[in-house]
């Protein structure tokens, strides 16, 4: 069956008025120390927000009833005050040959994202959508031709995680590189980071935890400073301010060397190393030149860069570079000590690849 993600959905909720306020009593929505404060409350402790928040996160629960290690008294409590549960629903599912799965989410107020499993060299990593739709601009990506629907809520994106871990067990790795902007959903993606990573729920450390931009110097500063050291990854796609701001609305508005300051900062509070995407579209932006051009921006960056090769998808006026070029532009980059990796093509056939995702329900 295949999935649909329409324009006219998206309209929807854009006209629906749905506030995220409505999500107040939302027990799946809250961070460790939020049910804390709930708990307390109705008169628990530590140990009852602990059985609340495990049971959301880690238990696949759909409404308090199901939550073990509750009295049936603080149960009742819960629910008289209006809290709730609720889970992300999986309206469909699609696998790729090559092991890909993509998911079609459905959230309570019937928003849809879509959400990617990979199981690579044994380690499974979800992409998570932030967004339903955005308003990036990128040129070569489906979701970005949708428009913007809604942000999602921190437990929706948890959620997505949570959906997908009931079905194939433990997750390694969360990426945010499906639907949206994480910077345009700040306050959000920041608590659902803090929910995946607290140790009462999935437990995930922050190198395991990456935040992918299409480059917003506040939102990288803002980062630095939270105490979470996740993984960043920043599209780069161009070395060249007027080149990116052909193909990335975003870059008409921010300059690379901003983002380029952004990220030492990042660095100088994390020390993570950065990783830079750079989706080659021939004749764009794969030339041997280009490669030179991202050598001589990152020269005093700890930086590595990830080349993906372009999923072409109708109407998109983009072509994927060809095999050669991708490895003429690897050794420019790797000759100047920058360590490069090359992400092929993987969910094609499902369109569960790079900028594909919404694809079917445009
Ligand atoms: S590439 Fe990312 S930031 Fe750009 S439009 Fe697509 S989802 Fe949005």
């Amino acid at each position: 069956m295949p999935l649909h993600i329409s324009r006219h959905l998206i309209d929807f909720w854009r006209n629906s008025g749905f506030n995220t306020s409505q999500m107040d009593k939302n027990l799946t929505n809250m961070t460790f120390e939020e049910i804390a404060g709930v708990a307390a409350a109705v008169g628990g402790k530590k140990p009852m927000a602990r059985a609340i928040f495990s049971a959301v996160q880690l238990g696949d629960v759909a409404q308090i009833e199901e939550i073990a290690d509750l009295s049936q008294k603080a149960k009742e409590a819960l629910s008289q005050r209006g809290y709730f549960v609720s889970r992300v629903r999986v309206v469909d599912q699609q696998v790729d040959p090559d092991g890909t799965v993509k998911y079609l989410f459905e959230m309570e107020d019937e928003a849809r994202v879509e959400s990617v499993l990979m199981q690579l060299n044994g380690r499974t990593t979800v992409c998570l959508s932030c967004q339903v739709g955005c308003r990036m601009g990128c040129a070569f990506c489906a979701t970005g031709r949708m428009g913007f629907g809604r942000h999602l809520t921190a437990g929706e994106m948890a959620g997505q995680v949570n959906r997908i871990a009931a079905d194939c067990g433990p997750i390694d790795n969360v990426v945010y590189m499906g639907m949206g902007e994480p910077f345009d959903n700040y306050e959000e993606v920041l608590r659902s980071l803090r929910i995946l990573h607290h140790y009462a729920g999935r437990n995930m450390a922050p190198r395991r935890l990456t935040v992918s931009t299409c480059g917003i110097p506040e939102g990288i500063i803002r980062l630095a400073d939270e105490g979470l050291p996740v993984n960043l990854a920043v599209s780069l796609h161009s070395a060249d301010d007027q080149r990116r701001g052909e193909i990335m609305a975003s870059a008409r508005r921010y300059s690379l060397a901003a983002i380029i300051a952004a990220v030492k900062a990042y660095q100088a509070k994390t020390r993570r190393r950065v990783m830079f995407e750079y989706c080659l579209l021939k004749g764009i932006n794969d030339s041997a030149e280009d490669a030179r051009a991202i050598v001589a921006l990152l020269t005093d960056v700890n930086a590595s860069v990830n080349l993906i090769e372009f999923n072409e998808f109708e109407g998109c006026g983009f072509q994927t570079a060809g095999r050669m070029q991708v490895q003429v532009f690897m050794d420019i980059l790797e000759q100047a000590k920058i360590t490069t990796t090359v992400r092929y093509k993987r969910g094609e056939t499902i369109q569960a690849a790079c900028g594909q995702l919404g694809l079917l329900g445009r």
